[in-house]
């Protein structure tokens, strides 16, 4: 007998044709005695819908957390519902759960929330009735009841942690692709598919764009130690395992992936003072707003005037709040101006193999200037180079990295 969490992204649950084909696919795979836990996303482009809908109130909706968090949660209750139907149509005992009545607790940071306690008793008395249980991902209540979301893509992480909580035996990661790729199969063609890649390597892939797994996802699996496998809803061959540790990968790749992130904007503050607590006032005030900042690069302007260029990008997501935050920021700081640059992208390579391998970051830059694209702001961390660039240039440029890295055999 085994316990498994199967989750089910939004493309695989697009139409009710499609959640018709996911419950029969479960109950054919299901072995006796096994108990299934079900983690569904909202269907198709729903939550972008939900977003355009908040748009014709508001253009700015984010402004209204609490009520996008009401609006959003809506999604994934759709899916649940139905794909509970499904199950009960063909004959087996299921039931559904909000994520506040399967017990995800999380902060009250509305639409980025975090888990902070999972508490599924009540997914193990449903499934101790013999109930397939289905969950709805992305959410979960914070401590006065609230509905927040997890972020964007944030069923992965319900799913994930889901399965940590309730220590199952596999986590599984049903999507529109049968894999972990080198990089977006959707952008180059002959990206290869990993057998498997560790923690560590998926959470950077993630973190700069490949967005088959939410980054926070990949956190969880480590924390709680479960291998994820991400794997094909339409096919049933193996997929990708995400873990610790190499068991059986056969090649030596400097580089595991190339990933990038067209979603990004890039803001300068031009003309700062060069002194103490300039970078920590600027910075400090996004850290409160709960927005991320990446790329940071200070340049200097004036090195007799002692004043400084302060560049640095955020998620296109954030930009108007970022925006609205750094121009009070930059009034105090007597600032030149402050410059946003929205048709900028970042691409990144990503891998454990680079660490003490200085030749890395010359053939990817190589790579790059032989394809013409020229390089805005570069940041490294100890596994990953990233660049900035023109939006325009982000096809050729992946394509171009992968090229040099992975050429084919
Ligand atoms: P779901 O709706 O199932 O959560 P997502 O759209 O969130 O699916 O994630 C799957 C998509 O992730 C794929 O269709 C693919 O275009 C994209 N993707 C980006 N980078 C990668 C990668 N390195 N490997 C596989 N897929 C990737
Ligand atoms: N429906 C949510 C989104 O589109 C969560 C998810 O799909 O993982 O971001
Ligand atoms: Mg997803």
């Amino acid at each position: 007998m085994a316990l498994i969490v199967k989750k089910f992204g939004g493309s695989s649950v697009g139409s009710t044709e499609k959640i018709m084909a996911v419950a029969k696919r479960v109950l054919d795979e299901k072995k006796p005695g096994d108990q299934i836990v079900m983690v569904v996303s909202a269907m198709g482009d729903t939550t972008d819908n939900l977003i355009n809908l908040a748009q014709g109130i508001d253009k700015d909706p984010y402004r209204y957390m609490r009520e996008m968090d009401m609006l959003l949660t809506t999604g994934e209750q759709v899916s649940i519902a139905l794909l509970t139907m499904a199950f009960n149509k063909l004959g087996h005992k299921a039931i559904s759960l909000t994520g506040s009545l399967a017990g995800m607790h999380t902060n009250s940071v509305h639409t980025k929330g975090k888990l902070t306690d999972i508490q599924p008793k009540r997914v193990h008395e449903e499934l101790a009735k013999g109930n397939i249980v289905v969950v709805a991902g992305f959410q979960g209540c914070d401590d006065v009841g609230d509905p927040v979301t997890l972020g964007r893509g944030g069923s992965d992480t319900s799913a994930v942690a889901l399965a940590g909580a309730l220590k199952a035996d596999s986590c599984e990661i049903f999507t529109d692709v049968d894999g972990v790729y080198s990089a977006d199969p959707r952008i180059v063609k002959n990206a290869r598919k990993m057998k498997e890649i560790t923690y560590y390597e998926m959470l950077e892939m993630a973190r700069l764009g490949a967005g088959v797994m939410q980054p926070r996802s990949v956190e969880m699996g480590k924390f709680f130690n479960i291998p994820i496998h991400v794997r094909s809803t339409f096919t049933t061959k193996p997929g990708t395992m995400i873990r610790e540790d190499y068991t059986m990968e056969d090649e030596n790749f400097v580089i595991r992936g190339v990933a990038h992130d067209a979603k990004v904007a890039k803001i300068a503050v031009l003309g700062v003072p060069n002194n103490p607590g300039i970078a920590h006032s600027i910075f400090s005030a996004l850290a409160n707003a709960n927005i991320d900042v990446d790329m940071i690069v200070q340049s200097i302007r004036n090195i007799e005037k002692n004043v400084t260029d302060m560049v640095f990008t955020v998620a296109s997501g954030d930009l108007p709040q970022a925006k609205k935050i750094v121009d009070k920021v930059a009034d105090k700081l007597n600032a030149i101006a402050v410059l946003i640059e929205e048709d900028v992208a970042k691409v990144s390579i990503v891998g454990a193999g680079m660490l003490g391998n200085p030749g890395i970051a010359a053939r990817m830059f190589g790579a790059l200037s032989k394809a013409g694209i020229n390089i805005d702001v570069i940041s490294t961390s100890e596994i990953s180079i990233s660049c900035l660039i023109k939006d325009a240039q982000i096809t050729e440029a992946v394509n171009a990295i992968h090229a040099e890295f992975f050429p084919e055999k």
